[in-house]
């Protein structure tokens, strides 16, 4: 399976500004002058071997929307802005073929997890198809709300493809687009559910807006709903500090508690999501690097491999 990550910004887009450009370029530029750069210079291997990923890269800005893809069978986890631009791919890579059926999982109707679906090129195309699940019971209403005037000139009734709502029960599990679905209660203010998907024996967990500490109380549940999984997308928009302290009660984890219970889990593959926009480039670097050294901490056998996200980031599973 494939899982690409289309955006991975947690709260609203954070672009880059100009300023944050020339302070990659600068250094990009010294790092190259200290490595004594020349004509002769195979410059993509200098930027593969020598820039680390902030300079050279960025985790970018869109708001969360995940594809997982096992050959023709996709889905897609939530509706923020990177679904713009999964909508433009898929297109310029379907060119001229029939209309298209899609299936978008929603975590829960905030904002950011839903504000993409406007400029979702294929809803606007006759017969295609797209069905939204999700455990909220006012999904049709959050998606109806943001495209009504004043807010947006195109009302959500007047799209041209046939959007259904689909209403799941977290415990029950779900055939759906080849694969197996299941959905689990998660602690965000006003309620958010995490997603376990299973196909061809290969397990991936999505797992964002949600507010885990040690003391929570359902860490077991957890535990038995991240088991085994082959890669876990798990909310880390705060550090230990920030979760513990002056962001304490506002819905989100941090990285210690994600290797914590991807370690207790078996979780073979952890990747942190939801990225603060207030974290640069360079924090979500420093952010891989002390999560990457604790999780080697841990007992042999038990370590996770660890990323995080960045838009266009893909994993195979
Ligand atoms: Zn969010
Ligand atoms: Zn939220």
């Amino acid at each position: 399976m494939e899982v690409s990550f289309w955006g991975t910004r947690g709260s609203l887009p954070a672009p880059v500004t100009a300023q944050i450009i020339r302070h990659k370029v600068k250094k990009a530029l010294e790092i190259a002058a200290a490595e004594n750069l020349d004509a002769g210079t195979d410059i993509d291997n200098l930027i593969d071997t020598k820039l680390p990923f902030w300079v050279k890269g960025t985790y970018g800005s869109n708001t969360s929307c995940v594809e997982i893809r096992d050959n023709e069978d996709f889905l897609l986890c939530d509706a923020g802005s990177g679904l713009r631009e999964f909508g433009y791919h898929f297109l310029s890579s379907h060119k001229g073929s029939s209309p298209k059926e899609f299936h978008i999982f929603i975590s829960h109707p905030h904002w950011d997890h839903i504000q993409g679906f406007p400029f979702f090129i294929p809803s606007y195309i006759d017969g295609t198809r797209i069905t939204i699940y999700g455990c909220h019971d006012n999904l049709k209403e959050s998606f109806s709300l943001q495209q009504r005037s004043p807010f947006f000139p195109v009302d959500f009734d007047s799209l041209g493809a046939k959007i259904d709502f689909v209403g799941l029960e977290p415990g029950k599990t779900y055939d759906i687009a080849g694969f197996s679905v299941s959905a689990m209660e998660q602690n965000h203010p006003g309620i958010s559910f995490g997603y376990r998907f299973v196909k061809n024996g290969k397990t991936i967990v999505y797992s964002t807006d949600s507010e885990h500490n040690m003391a929570s109380g359902n860490n077991e549940e957890l535990v038995t709903f991240f088991n085994q999984a082959d890669l876990l997308i798990f909310d880390a928009q705060y550090t230990l500090i920030d979760a513990w302290t002056s962001k304490e009660d506002w819905g989100h984890s941090n990285n210690l508690i994600g290797v914590e219970l991807a370690q207790k889990a078996h979780v073979k593959h952890l990747c942190l999501f939801h990225n603060d926009p207030v974290s640069s480039d360079q924090d979500l670097d420093k952010l891989l690097h002390n999560t990457t050294k604790l999780a080697s901490l841990l007992e042999e056998g038990k370590t996770p491999r660890v990323s995080v996200a960045y838009d266009g980031m893909i994993v195979e599973v």
